[in-house]
């Protein structure tokens, strides 16, 4: 008689590697394993963000920053590093003044893909709310200790809309990583695109979208999204 269709169920070997074990720095490693944070928080049958895989490639420098009206607003600052977007989340939103250090809360690696998402995120869904792409560009190391992201502490020159200039990117506590607390400090260099005071008439200033034009509200409503999981792109009709 045969013993029916039951399978022995046996523990999935990937599984094992989902444990309390701290994970070493991924610098370098390009598999989707970076990514697995960021799919784990993820119903993708339901949120139009893309899935995305790591990149190949891994030598890219774009960078994009989204702002992200969640439970509470704040803005995505992503570096393009190892063939994903590094990404911090920033409550207060950049700013130009020297002065001003915005803390960056560090949060999950995104895919490349990411950084051409805009629309809205379901309620009840991770990150629910609207999504704006509001600054996009390229970025590239400066001085000698350049882009040290393992070690905390990136200087870059942005390449954007609306971020130009030198910035640094700082982890506090330094080279101490805390991957539950891991918190740094957005501060903009003294340069010629430094700018002082008045902050948030700034961001006020510049509440649009980069690659649509549209405010937070234009977003909301049209309930679209630039980038859709459905679709391979944007489709062109002629006339
Ligand atoms: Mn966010």
């Amino acid at each position: 008689m045969a013993s029916g269709s039951a399978k022995p169920s046996k523990p999935k070997a990937r599984n094992s590697r989902r444990s309390n074990q701290r994970k070493s720095p991924d610098s370098g490693r390009r598999s989707s394993d970076a990514l697995d944070a960021y799919t784990a928080k993820r119903d993708f049958e339901r949120t139009p963000e893309p899935a995305g895989t790591a990149s190949h490639k891994g030598d890219g420098n774009s960078f994009v920053v989204q702002k992200h009206a969640a439970s509470r607003l704040h803005y995505d600052f992503r570096l393009e590093l190892d063939g994903v977007l590094k990404s911090w989340a920033i409550a207060k939103g950049p700013s130009l003044d020297p002065a001003h250090r915005r803390l960056a809360v560090h949060v999950e690696d995104h895919p490349l893909e990411y950084g051409s998402f805009e629309g809205v995120i379901p309620q009840g869904q991770y990150g629910g709310g609207t999504v704006m792409l509001w600054d996009r560009g390229t970025w590239e190391p400066v001085g000698e200790r350049g882009a040290d992201y393992e070690g905390g502490h990136m200087k870059v020159r942005l390449r954007g809309e609306k971020l130009r200039g030198v910035w640094a990117l700082v982890r506090m506590g330094g080279k101490a990583r805390d991957e539950r607390r891991d918190n740094w400090l957005l501060i903009k260099d003294r340069d010629e695109e430094a700018l002082r005071g008045e902050p948030e008439a700034w961001l006020e200033e510049n509440a649009w979208s980069v690659a649509s034009g549209r405010a937070m509200e234009e977003i909301a409503e049209a309930k679209d999204a630039v980038w859709n999981s459905e679709e391979t792109g944007p489709e062109r009709r002629k006339g």
